[in-house]
């Protein structure tokens, strides 16, 4: 049914980290599977490949791998390095794990990716708007210094929105708000959490062999609230809540320009997971947190779709294709109304299939 030879190969690396903890350190039970459990199972699989057609196998391959209990690329990435909290083995890693160049995708929005994890610039007539900032380690290099690169400048950066409040997302907050005063903005839920991280799991736990190194947040500052959108320089970013992957995670919808024409974006900034990641409690209010994202989106027309995370929509490949982009072709990250949704379809059933496998 699931062919996950036709999956690329995925990057394994160390740094899954803040994000990638929940999902490696979790195991999802194989219950015995009663016949109409099985069918169950089996028409949400069918639901999210017809919905993951050409455009999301990636998507459908891991998630729903996981659900029918092949394991997928998350369940075999090494040990996580941080806890949820966002702490990590102390010293960064070596450099060529994970740097790279920063990249301009729309006239008006750049990425600044790593092998795990990225950040977005949304550049306006006001200044600059990131969304995320990756580690601590990492916003220097991999931010700061690389924006001269792409034409931006990093005293122009006026907003940080953290999309939920793990370290890999935030690490590199207090930096940009220390040296350039930006503003950082999350929900109250993910300050919280931010502030108050659960504490490191001991050693030889779940989270990893080593304690982790706590990161340093940002001050707290603004607070993000559903609907009510950050502006600067006419550009909005509109937050909306989709509690699951943490409390407090937000999905945010932006509007990018490509070769002057509008497009509306959407971020689903909860990390895309699998079933084994959260409780059944959880597993409820992540489902409801994608129906919630999909009605709002639906509305908002979103054709772009984005992450923060490499890991399920072939950011690379839509990269390797934006660079070899000819005149007239289409940009590579627009994907179309349908398509958006179906991304989302995708996950909500490959979710609700894994749902139905735990019932025994
Ligand atoms: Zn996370």
């Amino acid at each position: 049914m699931i062919n996950l030879n036709n999956v690329p190969a995925r990057r394994r690396s160390w740094a899954a980290a803040a994000c990638g903890a929940a999902i490696v350190g979790a195991t999802v039970p194989a219950p015995a599977q009663t016949g109409g459990t099985a069918n169950t199972v089996a028409s949400h699989v069918a639901a999210a490949k017809a919905a993951a057609d050409d455009t999301w196998l990636i998507l459908y391959s891991e998630l729903c791998g996981g659900a029918m209990g092949f394991g997928g690329r998350a369940s075999s990435l090494p040990p996580a390095r941080g806890g949820p909290g966002g702490g990590r083995q102390s010293g960064p890693p070596p450099r060529d794990e994970w740097y790279r160049d920063p990249v301009k995708v729309f006239d008006n929005l750049y990425v600044f990716p790593t092998a795990d994890v990225n950040a977005w610039a949304i550049q306006t007539s006001d200044g600059i708007i990131m969304i995320d900032a990756t580690y601590d380690y990492s916003v220097k290099e991999l931010i700061v210094d690389a924006m001269p690169k792409v034409g931006l400048d990093p005293r122009q950066i006026k907003y940080v929105v953290v999309t939920h409040g793990h370290g890999d997302h935030f690490g590199g907050a207090a930096y940009l708000q220390e040296h350039y005063g930006a503003h950082v903005v999350l929900s109250q839920a993910d300050w919280d959490l931010m502030l108050n991280p659960p504490p490191a799991a001991p050693k030889g736990g779940k989270q990893g062999k080593a304690p982790a190194a706590p990161v340093t947040p940002p001050k707290k500052d603004l607070v993000a609230m559903e609907g009510q959108p950050i502006t600067l320089g006419g550009e909005k970013v509109t937050p909306v809540m989709i509690p699951g992957h943490t409390p407090g995670s937000m999905g945010l919808i932006f509007e990018v320009i490509d070769r002057g024409k509008k497009h509306t974006a959407a971020l689903f900034g909860g990390t895309i997971l699998l079933a084994g990641a959260i409780s059944d409690a959880g597993l409820q209010q992540y489902l409801h947190s994608i129906d919630h994202f999909k009605e709002i989106t639906k509305q908002a027309k979103v054709d772009v779709e984005l992450q923060n995370h490499p890991l399920y929509d072939g950011l690379e490949e839509r990269l390797a294709k934006l660079r070899d982009r000819k005149p007239g072709a289409p940009n590579p990250f627009v994907v179309g109304k349908s398509n958006y949704q179906k991304f989302l379809d995708v996950q909500a059933e490959c979710m609700r299939a894994a749902v139905a496998r735990r019932v025994p």
